[in-house]
């Protein structure tokens, strides 16, 4: 990876660390779960509202974790956000195998922003963090009605 497009990519996560992009409680929310990586210590809650034809009306969420973890979970919310259920669960699929293929050059091809989180893939420890937020989402997408459903990336 060319330097340039190693900071291009910090430039990003440090401003979605900072800024994170729908932070907080979400109105009208209709699906909720908390994901939990005991390895770093991160906690995200995510929130979703979601329409009639299971598409991704309103998302956010909350918590508290280290920039990978804040970051990708901003990127997240962005990036899903009007998706069906299963779009969104097509990304997360090819978010994590861009994340943990260990053969040649990961194919970034429709990651969109997700693209500046690829840089954690040579730091296998914290690909938990940047995948937390999905396994979130996830288990958000399954739950039912209020209770928020627990997931954990151990
Ligand atoms: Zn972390």
């Amino acid at each position: 990876m060319s330097s340039d497009l190693r900071s291009l990519y910090q430039e990003v996560i440090l401003d979605h660390y900072k800024r994170p992009r729908n932070f907080g409680s979400l109105e009208g929310a209709d699906h909720h779960a908390n994901g939990y990586n005991p390895l770093c210590g991160d906690r995200i809650s995510v929130h979703l509202k979601l329409g009639e034809g299971g598409e991704i009306e309103g998302i956010s969420f909350e918590g508290s974790g280290c920039a990978i973890s804040t970051a990708s979970a901003s990127l997240m919310t962005e990036a899903v956000a009007g998706k069906r259920a299963e779009e969104a669960l097509a990304l997360h699929g090819r978010f994590h195998k861009v994340l943990t293929d260990r053969e040649g050059e990961p194919d970034v091809s429709g990651l969109g922003k997700l693209e500046a989180l690829t840089g954690v893939r040579e730091y296998p420890v914290r690909i938990k963090c940047a995948t937390l937020a999905w396994h979130a989402l996830k288990a958000a997408l399954e739950s039912e009605g209020e209770s928020a459903k627990r997931v954990s990336t151990e």
